[in-house]
């Protein structure tokens, strides 16, 4: 509820005074041109290089929201930004996010179709794994790129993403491949880029997942 408070004053702001509700009363994101999206992702990206809502700020260069495609179809959520991501203030562009393209781009597509975000805006110090407490501080935010967004399909990008959304602890060497409903949007677990270059056996299964992804945000 307080999300959509957020949202609404955020639409009031820009001077938008009409949303169009759908029969169960749900926001129409549809109803939002690209620009009006443009105007509130900056708006966003201003608040979280502000926010001070976890001991995450501490550390950081600068707050990463993330990058892409604001009519995706498809989202990529990671963990947080690691060194290169802190310093440049865009996902996944280390080896990691290398990684992550060039499987994009094996798969016939291109990053730029795609949402890249991930569960913390913000570098935890050597790049430790967040707090459970500090990905329920940011998840409200990434909460509102995906209303905003309105994918059909999110890829969870290892055992921390999925932890972030599901709140619980997921195995994912057990539970990868797997699709599951949240929301009225399906999500695909998969292993993390960094995972998958740290065990080479695991880079044809993240590519069959991300695939997998892709083909299910295309089908009708
Ligand atoms: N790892 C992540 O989880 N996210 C990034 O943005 C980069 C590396
Ligand atoms: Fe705020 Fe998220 Fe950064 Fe924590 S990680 S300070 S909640 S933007």
């Amino acid at each position: 509820m307080e999300n959509l408070k957020n949202y609404l004053r955020i639409l009031k702001e820009l001077g938008i005074e009409e949303i169009i509700l759908k029969g169960n009363n749900e926001m129409e994101s549809k109803s939002l041109s690209l620009e009006e999206k443009q105007k509130i992702f900056q708006k966003l990206n201003q608040t979280i290089q502000e926010c001070k809502k976890c001991d995450l700020h501490l550390n950081r260069k600068q707050a990463v929201l993330g990058e892409g495609n604001l009519e995706a179809k498809l989202m990529f959520v990671g963990e947080a930004p690691g060194a290169d991501e802190d310093r440049l203030g865009r996902p996944f562009v280390g080896r990691a996010g290398k990684l992550l393209t060039s499987l994009i781009e094996k798969a016939g597509h291109k990053r730029e179709e795609f949402y890249i975000s991930n569960i913390c805006k913000c570098r935890p110090p050597n790049n430790r794994t967040p707090l459970p407490d500090e990905m329920e501080a940011c998840f409200p935010y990434l909460e509102q790129q995906i209303q905003i967004i309105d994918p059909k399909v999110i890829c969870l990008l290892g055992a921390t993403a999925c932890y972030g959304f599901l709140r619980r602890p997921v195995k994912i060497t057990k539970e990868r491949g797997t699709v599951v409903n949240w929301n009225d949007k399906l999500l695909v677990l998969t292993y993390h880029p960094a995972y998958a270059l740290r065990n080479l056996s695991a880079v044809d299964i993240l590519f069959e997942d991300i695939k997998k992804a892709i083909e299910l945000a295309y089908s009708e």
